[in-house]
């Protein structure tokens, strides 16, 4: 069992959640290529370490929510807060640019 952190419920099992793939920013479409759609559409990091993941809470509070887990240990934590000017070190070689919002 897989203890998801929702922020608005608290610990919850992974299957009152959903899981909705890796957090990435979104480029702009009047200015992204095909090439750069198609690599943020398909193409997934997926790295031995913390990744930031979006959620649904579908049996709770049913909202999105973002969380960082680790994929070795399945750990979780929160991630930083948007516009915080503190890196968070990986410590595991995952790409610290591509979590960021
Ligand atoms: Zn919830």
């Amino acid at each position: 069992m897989l203890l998801v952190p929702c922020p608005h419920c608290g610990p919850r099992n992974s299957a009152d959640m959903s899981y909705q793939g890796e957090a990435s920013s979104r480029p702009d479409p009047s200015s992204t290529t095909p090439t750069e759609w198609r690599e943020y559409l398909y193409m997934k990091h997926n790295p031995a370490g913390w990744l930031r993941e979006n959620w649904y809470c579908s049996s709770g509070c049913r909202r999105f929510f973002t969380v960082e887990r680790h994929t070795v240990t399945s750990e979780f934590r929160e991630p930083p807060l948007p516009g915080s000017k503190t890196p968070r070190p990986t410590g595991d070689g995952a790409d610290p640019a591509r979590g960021a919002p």
